[in-house]
């Protein structure tokens, strides 16, 4: 095999003619769904190596805004060890063949029984940046460790002021950190009123609210333009106005990640099992779409992605040493965020036709329904009243589960 780039699709070499030897178990990516992964299979009692490859580690991402941008962390403390019992490889996985052999940077390739492929997402570029890899010095995204790190040096140099492009999860708690930190923040949010699909227009519209006191926000804007003067940013809206300030973190949601994925959409469709088309190889975590719900649906959340990487684990071991089947994957993990200083709650997942009604009147809680079904919860400041309706959906898919079981 010659030697391979960054645009040779994932699955597009030629299969190499390969002698499989004893179980090996291979993680592509460290971070909260590779990592839970190994760990499952590790304490599962995996008949052989579990190797988990990453060129950064693994590291937890949910600290980059919380822990690197605020400084209260610095690099080192976002990282953590490797499950005990698997082994940390630091490379970067090229490209894995049709016979499941895995090419690594360095030229090593390694040949392992199973693959879960969790190399996690990447932030969407908005199209008035150009189409170069990586955004312009002053107008970062907000995804790595380098990126807090360049955001704080901007500010450091600066006036004090952040233009915020993206006011969905990260955008919203972010743009509330950096006003936490007497940093002078505008909001910019392209949608009339952000997160209403993720949870509902109840909490979305108390979030609005609560932007507009903490902070300057503007809804239902595009950027036209975008351009630096003299070390500073200079935003266009739409309408003309234009911002000024240090920096503007570009914050448009994710896309998912598939290593070296050449054109086209990175994303990697598995089944409710989460296993991919190619016998062997897995997928979980924000670089995965699930066929589910009768549609295929992708969650970009650190504790889904990491119950997605322990149920890929778990077929694994169904599929190759007849452990009992997991079943099908159920999207019922939850996040939470504090933005101006109100819990944010929210449980499950919505989908584009989701429909949401108010829960109660004496709380902020919406209730999200796919096809009938409650598939979505989300509140502010009422975490009891949300885990208790997600408590009660989980118990009737149970007892449904049992009437009508599905599955092997
Ligand atoms: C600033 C920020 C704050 C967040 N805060 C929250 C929060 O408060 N709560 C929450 O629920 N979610 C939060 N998230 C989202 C959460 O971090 C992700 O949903 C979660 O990390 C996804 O897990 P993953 O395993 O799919 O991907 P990741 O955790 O990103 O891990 C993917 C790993 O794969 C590695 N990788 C990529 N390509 C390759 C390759 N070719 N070869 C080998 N390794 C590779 C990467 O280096 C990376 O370590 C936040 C995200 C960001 C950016």
């Amino acid at each position: 095999m010659g030697m391979m780039d960054n645009h040779i699709p994932l699955w597009g070499i030629p299969h190499t003619e390969v002698l499989m030897s004893s179980e090996h178990a291979l993680i592509v990516g460290a971070g909260a769904a590779g990592w839970s992964a190994a760990d499952t299979l590790v304490r599962s009692g995996w008949p052989g190596p579990v190797t988990l490859v990453d060129p950064i580690g693994a590291t937890n991402r949910t600290l980059v805004n919380k822990g690197v941008l605020t400084g209260l962390l610095g690099r080192d403390q976002v990282s953590r060890p490797a499950p005990a019992g698997s082994e940390l490889v630091r490379d970067e996985v090229l490209a894995i063949d049709a016979g499941g052999a895995v090419h690594l940077r360095s030229g090593d390739r390694l040949v392992p029984t199973a693959v879960v492929i969790a190399s996690g997402s990447r932030p969407r570029r908005p199209s008035f940046l150009d189409e170069a890899d990586h955004a312009p010095e002053w107008m970062p995204t907000l995804h790595t460790v380098e990126d807090a790190e360049r955001v704080r040096a901007l500010l450091s140099s600066g006036s004090g002021r952040v233009v915020v492009l993206g006011a969905g999860m990260i955008g919203s708690e972010t743009a509330s950190l950096l006003a936490d930190d007497g940093v002078d923040v505008t909001l910019v949010a392209g949608s009339p009123l952000p997160l209403r699909a993720q949870l509902g227009p109840a909490v979305a519209s108390e979030l609005v609210r609560r932007h507009r006191d903490r902070l300057r926000i503007r809804t239902g804007r595009r950027v036209t333009r975008a351009e630096t003067r003299s070390g500073a940013v200079s935003v266009e809206l739409a309408d003309g106005e234009r911002l000024e300030a240090d920096v503007a973190i570009v914050a448009h949601g994710t896309l998912p990640h598939r290593p070296a994925s050449g054109t086209g959409h990175g994303e990697v469709i598995v089944d409710a099992r989460l296993r991919t088309g190619l016998r062997g190889v897995y997928a979980a975590g924000g670089v995965a779409s699930i066929l589910a719900h009768g549609t295929t649906v992708r969650v970009d959340h650190w504790d889904d992605a990491a119950a997605q990487g322990t149920h890929a684990a778990r077929s694994i071991l169904h599929d190759r040493l007849g452990a009992a089947d997991p079943g099908e994957y159920r999207f019922e993990s939850g996040y939470s965020s504090r933005i101006h200083g109100a819990m944010l709650t929210a449980w499950g997942v919505a989908t584009p036709t989701s429909r949401w009604t108010r829960h109660g009147d004496d709380e902020v809680v919406g209730v999200g329904r796919h096809l009938g079904e409650i598939t979505s919860v989300a509140g502010i400041d009422a975490p009891a009243t949300v885990r208790s309706l997600a408590e009660s959906v989980r118990q009737d898919r149970r007892e449904r589960l049992q009437e009508y079981p599905i599955g092997v």
